[in-house]
């Protein structure tokens, strides 16, 4: 099957007791027995739903896995990698991730005796420098945010091959419309579904997807031994958002494309990040291993450099709105220092290179002149 098709069809069957197209909402916790222990596959909601077993069967359809989980969050997917650690484990991780993962990696999984080497991936030298023989995780994102950097996923994975270690990859900004990490050598995909997977930012969720059986049922058990399950509700609102997402991820690559294009030319911008854009430093990888579109993901920043620049500029824009989060259908516009980034300490923000004028943008599905009007009042 295509991935246009999988996204619609992909693990689905129709419901075996009503031949309902869509699964039911299965809003049940508890499962009848004829027998102890004699049932039709579910037991108890945490260990199983239909409902999600639907969804995360799409999931592991779209991602080429043979395995899907679905999560209550993004951060409860990651959770439930860790949790395949033990004291002593050393994890080699991006260090331009996203806030939320790192304050975990940094502020709860250290203090359990895990040491974590935060590494700018593409520097393979430096990586393959810190692998010994305690090193059990490889954790990459890309592109990240907001920086859009890229890793090149394959070149990790000979690393991660060579070396015997997990390689795990959160595919949330891409989604598998652009990038398939599975198929370029990673053994987990991470998602926070909350964002292009959902794709109408009206549900918080997350997901993993892993390359083997054997693996995804060690995830399945941290999950179920931990409980940071999603619900049949989110899990439905979830399906229904994958249904469309090869749609919306065309239009939120054109859309981003040309945002790019018109903010690089723009007299008061100094700067655009966005790996769709020839100047952006990663485009060659983004070339090799994205394809279709490079996404709805842009950042920007101020000739100026001022920070009160980016705060006049937020707060006039109209089709834009300023919010956290990003991936919806709506364009959403964010100031990472203050907003999405503020958990990072200032320190790591400034060598990172995350600037107090910078503006991230989830350009959305509208109509790109639309888009564009609205940016260039907002920048007048
Ligand atoms: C939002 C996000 C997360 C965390 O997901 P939640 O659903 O908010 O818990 C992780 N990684 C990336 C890249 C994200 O954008």
């Amino acid at each position: 099957m295509k991935f246009n098709t999988k996204t619609i069809h992909g693990g689905q069957k129709p419901d075996p007791s009503t031949g309902a197209v869509m699964p039911p909402v299965y809003q049940t916790s508890t499962f009848a027995q004829s027998s102890p222990g004699i049932h039709q596959g579910y037991e108890y909601s945490r260990a199983a739903n239909p409902t999600r077993t639907a969804l995360e069967d799409a999931l592991a359809s779209i991602e080429n896995g043979a395995k899907g989980l679905a999560f209550s969050s993004g951060l409860a997917a990651i959770d439930s990698v860790m949790k395949l650690l033990k004291p002593n484990d050393e994890v080699i991780a991006m260090d331009d991730l996203y806030g939320g993962t790192y304050r975990m990696f940094s502020k709860i999984y250290s203090e359990y005796g895990i040491k974590f080497h935060f590494v700018d991936m593409n520097d393979l030298e430096k990586v393959e420098s810190l692998f010994n023989e305690n090193t059990k995780l490889v954790w990459v994102e890309t592109p990240t945010n907001p920086l859009m950097k890229l890793a090149d996923i394959a070149r990790i994975a000979e690393l991660t091959k060579e070396k015997n270690v997990l390689f795990a990859v959160d595919n949330t900004f891409a989604t598998p419309y652009l990038q398939n990490p599975l198929d370029l050598g990673a053994d987990i995909v991470m998602h926070s579904a909350t964002k292009y997977l959902g794709g109408h930012s009206d549900v918080v969720a997350g997901a993993l997807v892993a390359k083997t059986e054997e693996l995804g049922e060690k995830l399945h058990f941290a999950q179920f031994a931990t409980g940071g399950t999603l619900g049949p509700n989110d899990s439905y609102l979830v399906l229904r958002g994958i249904k469309t997402l090869h749609l919306r991820m065309q239009r939120h690559s054109e859309n981003g494309q040309k945002v790019a294009e018109y903010l690089e030319n723009h007299p008061k911008v100094e700067r655009v990040y966005y790996p769709g854009l020839e100047s952006h430093p990663y485009h060659e990888i983004a070339k090799k291993q994205m394809h279709d579109g490079y996404g709805g993901m842009v950042t920007f920043t101020f000739k100026s450099g001022k920070k009160e620049d980016s705060i006049k500029f937020l707060e006039k824009v109209k089709v834009f709105t300023l919010a956290e989060s990003l991936g919806g259908v709506e364009s959403l516009a964010n100031h990472p220092a203050i907003m999405t980034h503020a958990s990072v300490p200032e320190e790591t923000r400034k060598v990172l290179g995350i600037t107090d004028d910078m503006v991230r943008l989830s350009v959305g599905v509208e109509d790109a002149e639309d888009l564009i009007k609205d940016l260039e009042k907002a920048l007048s």
